[in-house]
C-alpha cells in the first residue's frame, strides 16, 4: 500500500514529500489512518543523525493518533473506525520476562522502533507518523477512551508516557517533591503530571521568559538554573527530579536540589555526563535513566488524561512547516509540542 509520507533522505536534510510502501496486512496487524502526529526532539535528533545509526530514507514520528482504516484477520481487539494511539513502539519479542510484565521499552532482543527500527520478519527500516498511514501489529495500537480529545492527544504517546513512567515507578504523589528540568515537550508534561499527581513542583529552566507559563502550567515554583543564589537556596529540597535537557550537561546542579535518598532521572540527553560522587555519597543521592513507558502503562496515562483532562499544549502545524518546526524547536520557542495536522498531507 502507498501512502504519502514527509522524508528526511540524508542526515540533516530538510524533509521532503515521498511515497512510501506499507506492508500488506499481517494476521495481526492492524492499519490505521493518521489524524494528527507530534513532533518529538528524538525526532530531530534522529533525522540529524545525533546518535548514529540512522537510515535513510527515515520518516521520523511516534506520537501518533489515528484511526483503524482495517484489520488482519486475527485481529480481535480492534475493528474499523476505532481511535488509536501508537507511540515510540510498533513491536517487541513478547516473551521475554521483560515483555511478559509490560515493559515491552525493555524487550531482552530489542523492541521494534516505530521507525529507524527493523521489523521483525521482514527485516525492513520501519517508517513513523509523518504519513497518512501506518501499519502496526494490534498490541501496539492502544484503543481510546471516547472521551479523549484526539486533536491534542498526540504527545501523550512519547513526551506524556516518558514523564508518566518515571512519576509511576517512583511513587510520585501527594507530598512528593517534584523538580522537572528543562520546560519543552516532556518537560510541561511532567510539570503537568505532577501536578495531576498532587506533587509540590518546581521548574528548573534556563529561560527565565517562561517563569509565568510554567506557573499557569501549575507549578508551584520557578528556579532560574543560571542563578547561583536560587539554586544554593534550593539545595536538598527535592525528592524526585525529571531531567528532559536535550543535550549533554552538567548534572551536579541539579543533584544537589535532592534531599536524603533523593533521586534525579535523566530522561534528556544520550551523552556522558559526569557527577561528583561525593555529592552522591552525601545524602545516598540516585543517578537513574528512564526510557518512555510500556503499553499497560501508556494506556494507564491515556486513561488518566482522558478522565482528568490533563493534555499537552499544543500547536497545530501543516506538514509542509516541519521544517520551521524543527529550527523553532531548536529554540526552545515552542509552547510546548507542535502537532501535524495529517490531512495537510492529503494531495501529496
Ligand atoms: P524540547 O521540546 O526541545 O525541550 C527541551 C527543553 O530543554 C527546552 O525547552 C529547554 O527548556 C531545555 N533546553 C533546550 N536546549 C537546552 C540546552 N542547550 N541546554 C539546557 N537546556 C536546554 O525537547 P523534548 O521533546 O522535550 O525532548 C527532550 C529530550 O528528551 C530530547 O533529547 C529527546 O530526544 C529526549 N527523549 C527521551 C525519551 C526517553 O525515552 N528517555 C523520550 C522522548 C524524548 P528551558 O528553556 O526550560 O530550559
Ligand atoms: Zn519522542
Ligand atoms: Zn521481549
Amino acid at each position: 500500500m502507498h501512502t504519502p509520507a514527509y522524508a528526511a533522505l540524508s542526515a540533516g536534510a530538510p524533509l521532503q514529500p515521498l511515497a512510501i510502501e506499507r506492508r500488506a496486512l499481517r494476521p495481526d496487524d492492524v492499519a490505521i489512518d493518521i489524524l494528527y502526529c507530534g513532533v518529538c526532539h528524538s525526532d530531530l535528533h534522529q533525522v540529524r543523525n545525533d546518535w548514529g545509526g540512522s537510515r535513510y530514507p527515515m520518516v521520523p514520528g511516534h506520537e501518533i493518533i489515528g484511526r483503524v482504516a482495517a484489520v488482519g484477520s486475527a485481529v480481535a481487539r480492534l475493528k474499523a473506525g476505532d481511535a488509536v494511539g501508537v507511540g515510540c513502539m510498533v513491536d517487541s519479542c513478547r516473551h521475554c520476562d521483560q515483555c511478559a510484565h509490560g515493559e515491552e521499552q525493555f524487550c531482552r532482543q530489542g523492541p521494534t522502533m516505530t521507525y529507524n527500527g527493523r521489523d521483525r520478519i521482514s527485516g525492513e527500516t520501519t517508517q513513523g507518523g509523518y504519513s497518512r498511514m501506518i501499519v502496526v501489529r494490534e498490541e501496539f495500537a492502544i484503543g481510546l477512551s471516547p472521551q479523549l480529545d484526539l486533536a491534542r492527544a498526540a504527545p501523550l504517546l512519547c513526551a506524556g508516557i516518558t514523564t508518566w513512567s518515571p512519576l509511576r515507578h517512583y511513587g510520585a504523589g501527594p507530598g512528593t517533591r517534584l523538580g522537572v528540568v528543562g520546560l519543552g515537550g516532556l518537560g510541561h508534561m511532567a510539570v503537568k503530571l505532577g501536578v495531576a499527581l498532587g506533587c509540590e513542583v518546581t521548574l528548573v529552566t534556563g529561560s527565565a521568559a517562561k517563569a509565568d507559563d510554567a506557573r499557569a502550567l501549575g507549578a508551584h515554583r520557578v528556579l532560574l538554573s543560571r542563578d547561583a543564589e536560587a539554586m544554593k537556596a534550593a539545595a536538598s529540597s527535592m525528592d524526585l527530579i525529571i531531567d528532559t535537557v536535550p543535550v549533554a550537561h552538567e548534572l551536579d546542579p541539579y543533584v544537589r536540589l535532592l534531599d536524603v535518598e533523593g533521586r534525579i532521572v535523566v530522561v534528556g540527553a544520550l551523552e556522558q555526563m559526569p557527577v561528583n560522587a561525593a555529592a552522591l555519597m552525601r545524602g545516598r543521592r540516585q543517578v537513574s535513566g528512564s526510557l518512555i513507558g510500556g503499553i499497560a502503562q501508556t494506556r494507564e496515562l491515556l486513561e488518566f488524561c482522558a478522565a482528568r483532562g490533563v493534555y499537552p499544549e499544543c500547536e497545530s502545524i501543516p506538514m509542509q512547516g516541519i521544517d520551521e518546526a524543527f529550527a523553532r524547536m531548536e529554540r526552545s520557542d515552542v509552547k510546548y509540542r507542535f502537532v501535524i495536522d495529517m490531512t495537510s498531507l492529503a494531495g501529496a
